[in-house]
């Protein structure tokens, strides 16, 4: 490793998921010259791709309100109110605001775009609508043709002068050799932690690296104990699985193939009490008595009993029960139905992280963080399905300023 390749820009932006895609994307309508870092491959999303930018539901806005379509402008206020209700007081109101009032708009482009499709065919032939950022983002900005793309590019130092963001240090995967980028301003967009877990929703990327770069810049951090839980399939690969299941009143099993809930419960609760309020939710809470069912779950693990791949068996599942896409995904990644599946616990997304202004900026001036790297405005916890609006709304807002 002797070389150093020195890359000068305007902006860096550091990871190429759905927030970083559309902040370097920003950056470069607003006339800056962008170059983008990716660690892996840039435009392959979901669990086994760069990043967890897969998809998901976007939520701007009306699938999250009770009742059904609102009109527009009730519609922000009725979301705002649930973030702030959700975060426990906890939440940022201007952050939340600025969210709610610029989803629309930020979703407007993505729409002509073509990453918002109609997809999610649910019971009773709902439809909802989803965001799929990869690959269509990193083909826009491939045919934007003036952002630098660097792929297989891990990052893993800021360089900082003065008590400001001056740019970073990466490793090109290929040649192993080191690169050093200038930059007027660098926005981190590595994604969550997940992989920092025994289990967990995240890609082999995950691992945190924005928040401990961040962090050893001196940048500050926020609610990092805050997160998104949820049980799912964890091998032979990692899927959520269908919250209509629970309602199936389904029985688990430990490695050994014994039955377990029932040992961890207080007294008076039933396993059927844990699960009924369960396809409700769509991930852990200690809000009500399901909390008891994933607690069982760790413990279970923490004692031992957990098979070989550190999973619990779920009996079979109805195929039913599961929309048809899914199963049949899940199908084609040799996910048998038919037996039972092995399931625990995973982390499925960081609330916290860094702490962040209206325009996206860190504690530490010339730094930026966007998507799941920033604590946003979610508070003690975040109104599900969000995350894709936050990563565009801020992402414009950081890529504009920056
Ligand atoms: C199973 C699951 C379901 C979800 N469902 C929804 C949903 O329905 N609605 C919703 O809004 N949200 C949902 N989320 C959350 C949402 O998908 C993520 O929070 C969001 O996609 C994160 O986007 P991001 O751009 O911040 O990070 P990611 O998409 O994770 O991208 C991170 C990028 O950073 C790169 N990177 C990491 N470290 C480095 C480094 N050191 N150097 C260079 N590059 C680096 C990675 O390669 C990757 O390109 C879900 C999450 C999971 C796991």
């Amino acid at each position: 490793m002797n070389k150093v390749e020195v890359i000068d820009t305007d902006v860096l932006v550091v990871g190429g998921g759905g927030a970083g895609a559309r902040a370097a994307l920003d950056a470069n309508e607003a006339g800056a010259k962008v170059t983008l870092a990716v660690k892996g491959d840039f435009g392959i999303a979901g669990f086994r791709g760069s990043g967890s930018s897969g998809g998901g539901r976007t939520s701007m806005f009306t699938y999250f309100v009770p009742g059904g379509k609102l009109a527009p402008e009730k519609e922000a206020d009725a979301v705002f109110e649930r973030i702030i209700q959700t975060g426990l007081g906890m939440a940022n109101r201007r952050l939340s605001r600025i969210l709610v009032d610029e989803a629309m708009q930020a979703r407007a482009k993505l729409e002509k775009w073509g990453v918002i499709m109609n997809m999610m065919p649910f019971a009773g032939g709902r439809i909802a609508k989803m965001l799929v950022p990869m690959p269509g983002l990193a083909n826009v900005i491939r045919g934007a043709g003036d952002i630098r793309v660097r792929e297989r590019m891990t990052v893993t130092d800021l360089l900082v002068q003065d008590g400001a963001c001056i740019g970073a240090i990466g490793v090109d995967e290929d040649r192993g050799e080191l690169c050093l980028f200038r930059a007027a301003a660098t926005i981190l967009a590595t994604g969550g932690g997940g992989q920092l877990f025994m289990h967990c929703f995240h890609p082999s990327c995950d691992t945190g690296d924005g928040y401990a770069m961040a962090y050893e810049a001196g940048a500050e951090l926020v609610n990092m104990e805050f997160m998104h839980l949820n049980i799912g399939i964890v091998y032979p690969m990692v899927s959520l699985l269908p919250n209509g299941n629970w309602g199936l009143y389904p029985r688990v099993r430990n490695g050994t193939g014994e039955e377990f809930i029932h040992k961890y419960l207080p007294k008076g609760v039933t396993v059927e009490d844990c699960l009924k309020p369960k396809p409700q939710r769509t991930v852990f809470t200690t809000r009500d008595v399901s909390k008891y069912f994933e607690i069982a779950f760790v413990k279970e693990t923490r004692e031992g009993r957990a098979n070989e791949h550190n999973a619990l068996y779920l009996e079979p599942i109805n195929p039913n029960t599961v929309p048809q896409w899914r199963f049949q995904t899940l199908s084609n990644r040799g996910v048998d139905w038919s037996k039972e599946v092995e399931i625990n616990v995973a982390c499925q997304t960081f609330n916290g992280g860094l702490r962040i202004d209206e325009n996206a900026q860190t504690s530490v001036p010339g730094l930026y963080a966007v998507g799941e790297t920033a604590a946003g405005p979610w508070g003690a916890d975040r109104l599900g399905g969000l995350m894709h609006a936050f990563s565009h709304v801020f992402g414009v807002r950081a890529g504009k300023h920056a």
